[in-house]
């Protein structure tokens, strides 16, 4: 086997990585993961880290569960592959596809397989544009997103996305699709209650479908809690609103669950967290719990019923829609979810329990804010607690804390100066008192080394 330097060497050499400094790491050379088991990750020095993303909020049932290689294996050797395009179709699709519709809220009664949450985005866009086609109003194309959204990597999920980043890098967003103020309170609700706040964020809804004509508006995507975006909790006033300018304009819903799904708020889906019925349910990750790539959209009876019946044909598909084994390893981690009781013991017990202690590092000088639903979490670090105000507006709190954090066996996410944890939903409870310990002991270091 290699040592570290010997593979650090071998990645600087080749290897092009995804949102990451490539020429920053070709000095420092990448934190190299070999193996992991339970909430743990460990990696080419020995070292034993607490996964408190769960990979990129994935890694649902946690890490090595030999059921799901074993399923994998087993049907490798039965189909390793086929498509479902061209009417054609396989045992494992059509296993998954019926469960999906077990789990997911009632009205949600077919699902069109991809391969990524991205994917997944890209066949929203379609799938309401042909709708509203079919329905005799083609006029209506625009989808409104929100700023600060992550919607996937794609052109169209870019696009989606309402990140300055990812538009600066290709000339993004494509035609028809347009972003308005998310729901961020701490950042962006100045004197006003969480709960006006959350109104405004939701008339700014309103206020575009006026700008643009409500025969032009297609649908709203958003997720039920705004996850890269900075686990942007929305105040209790938003979502109602939402749905009832929605309804007013007659404005398709997609709820991007791609990490509100399966688990993660303490429902199995965010959607019946915030009591939302989304016309598409994009989904993907916890799908699988990230063990092999699949996603899927889940498509509500109203779009169905034009998209099958009226329409029929639908030109988009993957090489890898429904691939037998990744939807076996879908099917056999919802089992898992299933007979475990996970999605219930988390809403009884363990997001209770993260949630009380999460919102503790709120006492800590260098937090401004400690929020969070179920599973997910954010902390915001400021230079002065009541005035809400960051050290810079260039997120180097943030990046240095996270650092702290790697350093010391804890991996948190950084999106500018705000902390954000996902770990897998089977962390317990000993498990969640040390990843405060290290969440602690990292925010000690950085309040340090920003008063010097
Ligand atoms: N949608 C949301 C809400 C996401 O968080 C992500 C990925 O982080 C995506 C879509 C894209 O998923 P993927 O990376 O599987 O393409």
């Amino acid at each position: 086997p290699l040592d570290t330097a010997q593979l650090q060497a071998l990645d600087r050499k080749h290897h092009f990585h995804p949102f990451s400094d490539n020429k920053a790491l070709g000095q420092e050379g990448a934190r190299v993961i070999t193996r992991a088991e339970g909430v743990y990750l460990e990696d080419s020095d020995g070292n034993r880290i607490l996964d408190g993303m769960a990979g990129l909020w994935c890694v649902n049932i946690g890490y090595g569960r030999k059921e799901l290689a074993d399923v994998a294996y087993r049907q490798m050797q039965e189909l390793p592959y086929y498509n479902s395009f061209f009417k054609t179709s396989h045992p494992p699709a059509i296993a998954l596809a019926e469960k999906l519709v077990e789990v997911t809220p009632a009205h949600l009664n077919h699902v069109f397989f991809t391969g990524s949450g991205s994917e997944s985005n890209d066949t929203v866009l379609r799938m309401v544009r042909r709708y509203w086609d079919l329905q005799g109003k083609p006029g209506k194309k625009t989808i409104i997103s929100r700023q600060n959204a992550y919607h996937g990597s794609t052109v169209a999920g870019a696009s989606l996305g309402g990140m300055k980043p990812m538009h600066a890098h290709g000339d993004l967003p494509i035609p028809g699709i347009v972003h308005i103020q998310q729901p961020y309170w701490f950042g962006e609700g100045g004197d006003q209650s969480p709960e006006e706040f959350g109104l405004q964020a939701a008339k700014a809804l309103e206020d575009k479908i006026l700008e643009l004509g409500e025969d032009k508006v297609a649908a709203f995507i958003a997720e039920p809690i705004q996850g890269a975006g900075g686990v942007i909790v929305p105040p209790s006033t938003y979502w109602p609103a939402v749905k009832e300018i929605l309804a007013r304009y007659d404005i398709l819903l997609i709820a991007d669950e791609v990490i509100c799904g399966f688990g993660r708020t303490g429902e199995w889906f965010g959607s019946q967290y915030y009591d939302l019925k989304p016309d598409l349910m994009p989904i993907a990750k916890g799908l699988s719990s990230g063990y092999l790539p699949i996603g899927g959209v889940m498509v509500g009876d109203r779009v169905a019923d034009v998209l099958l019946e009226k329409g029929g044909d639908f030109n988009h598909g993957y090489t890898y829609s429904g691939h037998p084994v990744a939807a076996a390893v879908a099917l056999e981690n919802i089992r898992i979810l299933q007979d475990e009781n996970i999605v219930e013991t988390v809403k009884a017990e363990t997001a209770p329990y993260l949630q009380k202690r999460w919102k503790e590092l709120a006492d800590h000088p260098l937090v401004g804010e400690a929020r969070g639903v179920g599973m997910v979490g954010a902390i915001e670090l400021v230079a002065d607690k009541a005035a809400r105000t960051r050290f810079d507006d260039q997120g180097t709190t943030g990046t240095l804390c996270r650092d702290f954090c790697f350093k010391n066996g804890l991996v948190m996410r950084a999106v500018g100066d705000t902390m954000i944890i996902s770990p897998p939903l089977v962390i317990n409870h000993a498990e969640i008192d040390e990843l405060i310990e290290k969440a602690v002991r990292c925010l000690d270091l950085t309040f340090e080394a920003v008063r010097k």
